[in-house]
């Protein structure tokens, strides 16, 4: 029987030298080396004429040799071999650098085939570095040749010749992975075709196909194995908190009325927090929506029922943010909240602690600070944790420890499409708040070219004036941190020295120890700097009421949603507020994102434009956002595979949710495209 599972070493030419390489680039087994699958294909079936070559082109010739081989050292390390070929409509140039050893590889009067790039100056053309064939010969040419991904040192014809060699081993061997009733279904490609195509592909419609099979079956394994997550029954062992406790008797003391989205979603919650099942929910909303008051509702619940909460905030700030509403909402009813951060002085620090294990504190508020081992609850019954794209599952994990099944509520800001959700956090109930506390002034955006500096900054003068403070946000573009702090320090430079000398202006950045970004966002807070310049450090949820203005700098760097993140920020106090999105650029896309920007500001609408727009991979800016990696599903391009895909597992899961039928069985021991459930429980 055919073992997948195999050493590499084993595959024909492959000896130690290549298995340490291959190693280096993740690919161990036959497995690895199989769907070690290509990024692109290069199209070297047709020739062309030298008389029809295009300057800056890849193309195949096939031309005759019309000279010996002429070498030109220029200097050590460094020579060039130059041959001249033609056929019946022009004569071209080959150059190689470096390649002695093809020396006396050509024989005056002999057809070869050429591949490689064309330059074309003045009707003289030159071809370099090509790889190439004897007529006859199909090693380099004659094919769509696959090109893969990082190979380092290993040439793309040896890593070529070692996956045609691992499918010969294989010999369409291959145990089918798919239900034969999905094959027949949606029309797709069988296992030992699908990979044969991928690879070396005999025309770019198989290759397609071969394609779509493979993406369909990675993301089917992916969304089923989040499903069975989801659905694994952590035992029915949760708390049953009692029915009680009822939440409408804060409800109906607090000093504003609750939308019905926040209502709907404590329903959702009290359902849950009752039932046997821990509770593991998803809570999304646009930032201002109310998230934090639902939180405190489910910790007053938890508390009046006897147990302890934990809520565990991103950031020092946001935190302190936090103990104060739940202090002035909680209080009240005799639930006792404290704050616990890294900062804490020792000796409060060890009352906390100790008051935590006695179970004299209801509620503990805090950051990462919650997850060190001295923290001890006595009856740990709620865990919330706040902007959950800060916090990875790792760590959710951790703090959930601390007690026995106790109900998770993650909350998030992050407006995303249902379908991206139903990966990101497959693993959740998902309750939205789709809806702003009435009586909000909406933010007032505006994007502007550059030319507009001037009244920009006089609007900004103007408000500041009116004793209001502004945020200044700069995008990262540079792939390198040093330079990014030098082009946010600049930008913060010219809003210092020039623009507003007469106020204080301040700088904010990621590198910044987590203790002077605080003091700094304190002073802010207070009111004592003006106008803020920042990096999108700032973009978790702070509140400052007095702050009006948002600017963002080259907002044409930002994604749409996280421009509206950063939106957010503004628009929390009683006046007017404004979001002046500066942008460079006069593309058609890059004015209907700023339209877009202009138009709404319902965060699902914008999610689900910016995915459009932009695709998955920018959807998050640059940030790291805890998406699966996938060997050859691309989430921007097979956006609507991924759509075909989730119905199609809801329909499996619907009709046999422990994949136990006959026919969903897997025919092989293991899927084909294996999507490491390990992989999505820990991102
Ligand atoms: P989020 O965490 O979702 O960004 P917050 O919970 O911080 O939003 O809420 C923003 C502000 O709105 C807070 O001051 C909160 O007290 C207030 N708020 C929440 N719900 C309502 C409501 N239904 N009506 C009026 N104000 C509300
Ligand atoms: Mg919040």
């Amino acid at each position: 029987m055919l073992d997948l599972k195999q050493n590499v070493q084993y595959v024909k030419g492959i000896g130690p030298k290549r298995v340490k390489v291959l190693n280096s680039i993740g690919i161990y087994t036959l497995y690895d080396l199989l769907t070690y699958f290509p990024r692109d294909y290069e199209d070297r079936t047709k020739t062309k004429k030298i008389i029809d070559l295009v300057n800056g082109e890849e193309a195949v010739i096939e031309a005759t040799a019309m000279s010996n081989i002429t070498v030109a050292v220029v200097r050590k390390n460094m020579s060039i071999l130059k041959l001249t070929v033609g056929d019946e409509t022009g004569v071209a140039t080959i150059t190689w650098f470096n390649q002695l050893y093809l020396k006396g590889a050509f024989k005056i009067g002999e057809k070869y085939k050429f591949y490689g790039k064309v330059s074309n100056a003045f009707g003289k053309i030159d071809i370099s570095n090509p790889v190439f064939d004897r007529v006859g010969e199909k090693k380099n040419t004659g094919k769509i040749v696959p090109i893969y991904p990082l190979t380092y040192n290993l040439s793309e014809y040896t890593i070529r010749q070692a996956i045609e060699n691992a499918l010969n081993m294989v010999n369409h061997k291959l145990e089918e992975t798919l239900p034969s009733y999905i094959i027949n279904d949606y029309k797709l490609d069988g296992i030992n075709n699908a990979m044969q195509q991928i690879h070396f592909p005999t025309d770019f419609t198989a290759c397609n196909r071969a394609r779509n099979r493979l993406v369909f079956e990675e993301l089917l394994t992916m969304q089923l194995a989040l499903m069975q997550l989801k659905n694994q029954t952590i035992g029915e062992n949760g708390i049953c908190y009692s029915k009680d406790v009822k939440m409408s008797d804060v409800i109906n003391e607090l000093p504003f009325k609750l939308t019905k989205a926040q209502l709907k979603v404590l329903e959702e919650i009290d359902n849950d927090m009752e039932s046997t099942k821990p509770m593991s929910r998803l809570l999304q909303g646009d930032v201002g929506s109310g998230k934090t008051i639902v939180s405190i509702i489910a910790a007053y619940k938890a508390a009046k029922c006897g147990y302890q909460s934990a809520i565990m905030a991103p950031t020092a700030i946001l935190a302190s943010q936090h103990i104060e509403e739940f202090k002035k909402v909680l209080e009240p009813y005799g639930i006792k909240c404290e704050l616990l951060l890294g900062g804490t002085r020792k000796k409060l620090r060890e009352e906390i602690l100790q008051k935590l294990k006695n179970g004299e504190i209801d509620v503990l508020v805090g950051t990462h600070s919650l997850l060190v081992e001295d923290v001890e609850f006595k009856n740990l019954g709620f865990v919330v944790t706040d902007e959950q794209h800060r916090f990875g599952v790792r760590q959710r994990e951790n703090i959930i420890a601390k007690g026995k099944n106790p109900d998770v509520l993650v909350m998030t800001a992050t407006p995303i499409p249902r379908t991206l959700a139903l990966i990101l956090y497959g693993d959740l109930d998902i309750s939205i708040i789709d809806e702003l506390p009435p009586n909000r002034k909406k933010i007032e955006t505006y994007a502007v070219t550059y030319r507009l500096e001037d009244r920009v900054n006089n609007f900004i003068r103007k408000n500041l004036a009116e004793g209001r403070q502004a945020y200044v946000v700069c995008p990262l573009v540079e792939e390198n941190e040093e330079l990014n702090m030098k082009s946010v320090t600049k930008i913060c430079e010219k809003y210092k020295n020039e623009i507003f000398k007469d106020y204080r202006v301040e700088l904010l950045h990621g590198k910044m120890k987590q203790k002077e970004k605080d003091e700094i966002m304190q002073e802010f807070k207070d009111g004592k700097i003006n106008i803020l310049v920042s990096t999108t450090v700032i973009e978790v949820g702070v509140n400052v009421p007095n702050a009006n203005i948002m600017v963002v700098e080259n907002s044409e760097h930002f994604g749409l949603a996280q421009l509206h993140q950063l939106r957010g920020r503004v628009g929390r106090g009683e006046y007017q507020s404004y979001c002046i999105l500066k942008y460079k650029g006069s593309s058609p896309v890059a004015k209907e994102r700023m339209k877009i920007m202009q138009d709404t500001n319902n965060g699902f609408i914008i999610a689900e434009k910016d995915l459009e727009l932009r695709g998955t991979g920018e959807f998050f800016g640059t940030r790291q956002h805890g998406l699966p990696e996938f060997k050859i599903a691309n989430l921007f391009k097979d956006i609507e595979m991924l759509k075909l895909v989730q119905s199609v597992a809801i329909k499996i899961e619907s009709e046999d949710p422990k994949l136990e039928l006959d026919k969903n069985k897997e025919r092989s021991e293991e899927r084909f495209i294996r999507n490491a459930e390990t992989d999505i429980v820990c991102r």
